[in-house]
């Protein structure tokens, strides 16, 4: 992205859009299982009050149905007092002791009557039933429906049944008959009556008499009982003796109809069914509302997340515009960052030192470059106003041949001059392009110095400069020859130029740490460690008012740096102001070609 805002605005939007959705998340799947949980026990809640009142509807009737039949139990028996008086009669007579044959007719007659039971004849069927049954049945509230009741003796004859019954008739469980099964213990169960019409029934077995006496066994009337030859055998364990065997029994069934149960259920059911449907919608809407709320939310924390997002970073982003400003105001009149520093955000204080000092290269690159234009064109006009001056003076009068001569050779020679400091500004040129290339040669180091001496030398002695040049053995080179020369002349023309009268020059050539070091050693005026910094720029003068003699506009240092580095070698120079400066020159053995 291109603007600094607004990717800030993006990345910093993304990045609490993602802890918002993850935080939004979390909290949705955490209420989401809340309420599912909850839904869960509510559920498991309306189940089991309705299995409650199921149960107790069920049980209302059972009761009901179990509390009249033992009801009417009661009043069957009611009806037989004379039998039980003829039972406890003969129980009593049997208790006294052995002669115990007054009652012998009436235990004759219960034994023939249980006798025969057994054989299901009936000598004299009993007469059980209920007395004014059917009023009583009218008069019963609390539980509808129609009501029904059977008694049946005990070898399972039907000995009387409410009217209710119509023609259709209950049947007696079988297992019921069996001596084992316990007195007054309900049995419940579900029956058809008529097709179509399914009773809820609680069949009771009912002891003849209120007192349950062991029926005693018959004894002969006379005599003594003789006891029984012991057996040698050891006896069995005597069989459990039920406690009711010998108690003339009956069995009585009432019954209710099942359809206003059944229908109290089928609205409990639907009840129940409409309360779950109930609360599956409540849920429902429940994370629906949680739903649209969080959307609703997360919609306006967006919203204030980009507001916020872009209040902030245009709050951040201020000392940048007020950065931009500054650097905006900066113009080639006026290279100054106005800003007021004490403002300045740390982060910005780095770019703003740097931007400071590349301001203030520029400012002086350009003071340089109106200088050396300056000086260029004086440099120019010296040697055209001179060849101007030669060709008038030429031109003023016919001259000999030697007079012509001499006027033109001294045309020459400013013309000299100016192709000298164009060829200087074209190197730069060439320099800048990357079209100058190095073309290694086999150097002789000690023999090049040597040349480039003799060439300077004149003019070092026409200056009282002495030039030496100092012999360590051959120095064996591959390099630039050409280039290595324009630097040593640059360098020996520099010495000399900014030397003293009666001063000196010594040139050493060694080696050191495998490289070839040359040293030009002046004993001239020196440099400033301030100029020492900028004195490899171009068009740099330390001194712009020192009048010389020669082409002099900064930019002779700056071709010998750029060889240098051309050639892969480096240039440092040391310097006491007053006292002299040596340039020094490290060349690797073998320069690579560019
Ligand atoms: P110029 O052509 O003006 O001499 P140069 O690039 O050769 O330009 O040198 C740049 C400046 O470095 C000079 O103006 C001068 O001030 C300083 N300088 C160069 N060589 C020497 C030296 N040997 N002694 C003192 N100052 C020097």
């Amino acid at each position: 992205m291109r603007s600094i805002r607004l990717s800030l605005v993006v990345y910093f939007t993304l990045l609490l859009t993602a802890t918002l959705g993850t935080v939004v998340w979390f909290y949705y799947q955490d209420v989401t299982q809340s309420v599912h949980a909850n839904e869960v026990s509510t559920r498991k809640l309306i189940e089991t009050q309705y299995d409650d009142s199921c149960k107790k509807v069920r049980s209302d009737l059972d009761e009901h149905l179990l509390r009249r039949a033992q009801l009417f139990a009661g009043m069957a028996r009611s009806n037989q007092k004379s039998f039980e008086a003829l039972f406890i009669l003969g129980q009593a007579a049997t208790a006294p002791g052995p002669q115990a044959h007054l009652p012998a007719v009436i235990w004759a007659e219960h034994a023939a009557s249980r006798y025969l039971q057994g054989r299901q004849y009936v000598l004299r069927p009993l007469d059980i039933r209920v007395e004014s049954a059917e009023e009583l049945m009218a008069s019963v509230t609390g539980i509808e429906g129609e009501e029904y009741y059977q008694i049946f003796r005990e070898n399972g004859s039907a000995a009387d049944r409410s009217e209710s019954m119509g023609e259709a008739s209950f049947a007696l469980d079988e297992r019921l008959k069996k001596t084992e099964w316990p007195l007054y213990k309900e049995q419940f169960d579900d029956v058809e009556l008529r097709p179509g019409l399914h009773v809820r029934r609680v069949t009771i077995k009912v002891a003849l008499t209120r007192f349950r006496f062991q029926a005693l066994p018959f004894r002969p009337p006379f005599g003594k009982p003789q006891p029984p030859a012991p057996d040698p055998r050891p006896k069995p364990p005597p069989p459990p003796r039920p406690r009711d065997s010998m108690v003339p029994v009956f069995y009585l069934q009432y019954a209710g109809d099942t359809e206003p149960r059944d229908q109290k259920l089928a609205e409990l059911a639907s009840k129940r069914d409409a309360d779950l449907a109930l609360l599956g919608r409540q849920s429902e809407r429940e994370l629906h509302d949680m739903h649209q709320r969080l959307i609703w939310l997360s919609m306006a924390t967006f919203v204030a997340i980009i507001v916020g997002s872009l209040c902030l970073v245009q709050f951040g982003m201020k000392s940048l515009d007020r950065l931009t400003d500054a650097v905006s105001r900066v113009s080639e009149r006026d290279f100054r960052l106005q800003f007021d520093d004490r403002k300045l955000p740390r982060e910005l204080q780095p770019i703003v030192s740097r931007l400071q000092s590349a301001l203030e290269m520029l400012k002086r690159a350009f003071a340089r470059e109106k200088q050396a234009a300056a000086d260029i064109s004086h440099e120019l006009r010296t040697p055209l106003a001179a060849l101007m001056t030669t060709i008038d003076l030429a031109l003023r009068k016919p001259r000999s041949s030697e007079e012509y001569r001499d006027l033109l050779e001294a045309c020459r020679g400013s013309g000299q001059q100016m192709t000298q400091l164009v060829e200087r500004m074209l190197a730069l040129a060439r320099l800048d392009s990357g079209v100058d290339q190095v073309r290694p040669r086999e150097v002789d180091v000690e023999g090049l110095a040597d040349q480039c001496a003799s060439l300077v030398r004149p003019l070092a002695e026409a200056r009282g400069v002495t030039l030496r040049v100092h012999h360590h053995g051959p120095a064996p080179l591959t390099t630039d020859p050409d280039k290595l020369r324009e630097v040593l002349t640059n360098l020996l023309h520099n010495a000399i130029e900014y030397n003293k009268t009666d001063g000196s020059i010594d040139v050493e050539i060694d080696r050191v740490n495998g490289d070839l070091r040359v040293e030009v050693r002046d004993t001239g005026i020196g440099i400033s460690p301030d100029a020492r910094q900028h004195i490899f720029e171009r068009f740099f003068r330390a001194d712009p008012s020192r009048q010389s003699e020669g082409l002099h506009a900064g930019i002779g240092l700056a071709i010998v740096k750029g060889y240098v580095d051309l050639m892969g070698g480096a240039i440092e120079v040391d310097s006491v102001v007053g006292e002299g400066s040596t340039f020094r020159l490290h060349l690797p053995l073998h320069a690579s070609s560019h």
